[in-house]
């Protein structure tokens, strides 16, 4: 069980980013994401893509970030640039019960207190998009992104164009070539 816990999430700035957030959660291997602001239109969306392309993943907006990362009975992975080194960390991580904490703009100290491990994904500031979504791929060997997720609408790999199954329909279908 991995869940990520998004901290900071403002519905009128971050919308775009907690969207990306979620849904690389969802590609690389988490099984939850918790947004610790109330956000209807969030889950909206999420729960859009898992019904049309599959997977048991599941959002959860409005979770009080301090009650969830003190009530879990697992390991806390707090993605900080600050942190420890991700290749050193890595070997140590165990990823059943796993909660990873990204940040949106400045994350509060206590974070960095309540996390078990403080990791980086490099010493640059970059973003908890990516940083989440190394950490994920590495965590999992590289193996999750290219798992079937068993949804309604598959993506079939094309070299050129786009070629879309919809199982409503039962048929693949081609997209314009680029
Ligand atoms: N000063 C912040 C920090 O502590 O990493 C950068 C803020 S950044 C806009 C938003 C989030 O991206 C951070 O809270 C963190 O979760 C993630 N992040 C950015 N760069 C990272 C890095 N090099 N390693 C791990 N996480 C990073």
């Amino acid at each position: 069980m991995i869940v990520v816990m998004r901290l900071g999430h403002r519905p009128d700035r971050d919308q775009r980013v907690t969207t990306h957030v979620a849904l690389t959660a969802r590609a690389l291997g988490a099984d939850e994401v918790w947004v610790s602001t109330k956000d209807p239109s969030l889950e909206r969306s999420v729960k859009g893509v898992v019904e049309r392309f599959g997977g048991d993943f599941t959002i959860k907006t409005g979770v009080e970030w301090r009650k969830a990362i003190r009530s879990w009975d697992g390991t806390v992975v707090h993605l900080t640039m600050y942190g420890e080194s991700l290749s050193e960390a890595l070997p140590t991580i165990a990823d059943d019960r796993l909660m990873v904490v990204v940040g949106a703009e400045k994350v509060p100290r206590e974070v960095y207190e309540l996390a078990h491990r403080n990791v980086s994904v490099g010493n640059q500031p970059h973003s908890e998009v990516a940083a989440l979504a190394i950490f994920l791929d590495r965590l999992k060997g590289g193996k999750a992104v290219e798992r079937d997720m068993k949804g309604r609408m598959r993506i079939v790999p094309n070299p050129r164009g786009k070629t879309v199954v919809d199982g409503r329909e039962g048929k693949a279908r081609e997209g314009a070539k680029r």
